[in-house]
């Protein structure tokens, strides 16, 4: 090696650390056509469950009937069925000779809120949710990670003598409300069943079918929830100087507590402090006693969360100090912590994804809403979180250059994903993830 060709060869051996092709293993070209059948032949079948479940949705903890239907189509397909596992979860095994546990995650939920995609087969379902009436959407695509998990199954199944090993299928509740995984866990997914020894999940995003992206390392943020209460003394609103102002107080804190954001927090590092609800008063006249803030605190790296935690804590009680008010309620309610993307799982994986989609299968930067798959990762088993598209190709291009209008991103009430080539993509990565895992370990690592 002389010294020109050096760094040349640094910069493959560091591609090469994620992608390595001497680990290519798994005959991806020789697969890839097997699971395409598999997935083309079932498809009509996948198109009734996903259309079914779409229809009739339901909101966390609520999804009794959604995860009866899951259930059917596992012992159907010769998978130990183990319903209401954290409340309306389910566990599903397949033994299929010796080898690791490999899990596989979907959720169950759906959102309280209304569909407007005007699709023949969109949801008019309704509920009652935290005693309010709400319609009810698969506004965030797990139907569709639904039919991808049950087209997995089968699609493994017809390919079981290409691995060895244990399937552990998991369907969660309530991930839209972080407490379904934690739910799961604490009735024992993990003691009353083997822990598994790797574990996937996919979610769909406003991206072009066919397509696939991953992270290595950090895949999604820590949330938390804030609630501050600021205690004034009320009184007239022409007669301030007898009063103490609340309203002040909450007007200077969310003000203030960005600076915790920009002077604080390193630049390069994601977080964010977001006030969404303020609630406080009742007439034009009166300064009330007190205001409360609502507002989420999202980050990536746990040093970053503790230094804002820090920063936004210290702005509020200097906020009353700066007004002599009693020290200000604070509340900091734990949500979800980041995914962490394990790198020996994802670089296994990624051979075979890179093999089967090309440059449809890319890296991306860590996304900003969460998701509590971070606890079964948290809990130990090491795991990949990927994304798939849902789009049409040429609406997402046209929507990126300009010409065409917007995609409606998860959690819009125009959500609408194409079925059939995002449900197809989400059944062969995810087929082709778990066999390479299976092989990784036959290998013994
Ligand atoms: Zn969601
Ligand atoms: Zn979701």
């Amino acid at each position: 090696m002389n010294r020109f060709t050096k760094p040349l060869l640094m910069s493959v051996a560091l591609g090469a650390a994620i992608l390595s092709p001497a680990r290519a293993e798994i005959d991806v070209p020789r697969l890839k056509p097997m699971i395409e059948k598999s997935v083309e032949v079932d498809y009509p079948r996948l198109d009734a469950l996903y259309k079914d479940i779409h229809a009739h949705p339901e909101v966390a903890f609520q999804e009794v009937k959604t995860a009866a239907k899951l259930a059917a189509e596992m012992r159907a397909l010769g998978f130990e069925v183990t319903e209401k596992v954290g409340k309306t979860g389910l566990v599903a095994i397949y033994k299929n000779g010796d080898g690791p546990t490999i899990m596989v995650r979907t959720e169950l939920d759906a959102l309280p809120m209304e569909e407007k995609t005007g699709l023949a087969y969109a949801s008019h379902e309704k509920t009652v949710w935290n005693g309010q009436d709400t319609f009810v959407a698969h506004s965030c695509g797990h139907d569709i990670h639904m039919a991808s998990w049950v087209g997995t199954a089968k699609t493994l199944l017809g390919l079981k003598d290409q691995w060895q090993g244990t399937l552990m299928f998991i369907a969660q509740p309530a991930e839209e409300t972080v407490s379904g995984a934690k739910a799961m866990l604490a009735d024992g997914l993990f003691t009353r069943f083997k822990k598994p020894d790797f574990g996937f999940a996919l979610h769909d995003g406003a991206f072009a079918y066919g397509h696939v992206s991953y992270r290595v390392g950090i895949g999604s943020s820590n949330s938390d929830s804030l609630e501050i209460t600021f205690h004034g003394h009320g009184g007239h609103g022409a007669r301030p100087e007898r009063t103490v102002d609340p309203v002040m107080m909450a007007a200077r804190f969310i003000v203030d507590v960005q600076s915790v954001i920009s002077r604080e927090k390193d630049p390069t590092e994601f977080g964010v402090v977001s006030i969404g609800a303020i609630q406080g008063g009742t007439a034009e006249n009166i300064i009330p006693d007190k205001v409360l803030l609502r507002g989420t605190i999202r980050t990536f790296k746990p040093e970053v969360r503790a230094k804002m935690l820090a920063g936004i804590e210290r702005t509020a009680k200097a906020v009353a100090a700066m007004s002599d008010a009693p020290a200000p309620d604070i509340r900091i309610t734990e949500g979800a912590k980041a995914v962490i993307n394990d790198p020996e799982v994802v670089a296994t994986a990624a051979t075979a994804l890179k093999a089967a989609f090309g440059d449809k299968f890319r890296p991306s930067p860590p996304l900003t809403p969460s998701e509590d798959f971070s606890e079964f990762v948290n809990a130990g088993v090491p795991s990949m979180f990927f994304n798939i598209g849902v789009y049409e190709p040429e609406r997402v291009a046209a929507a990126r250059n300009g010409t065409g209008p917007e995609l409606p991103s998860n959690h819009s009430p125009q959500f609408a994903p194409v079925p059939k080539p995002t449900i197809e993509t989400g059944v062969e990565a995810m087929t082709l993830a778990v066999i390479s895992a299976f092989d990784q370990h036959a290998r013994g690592k």
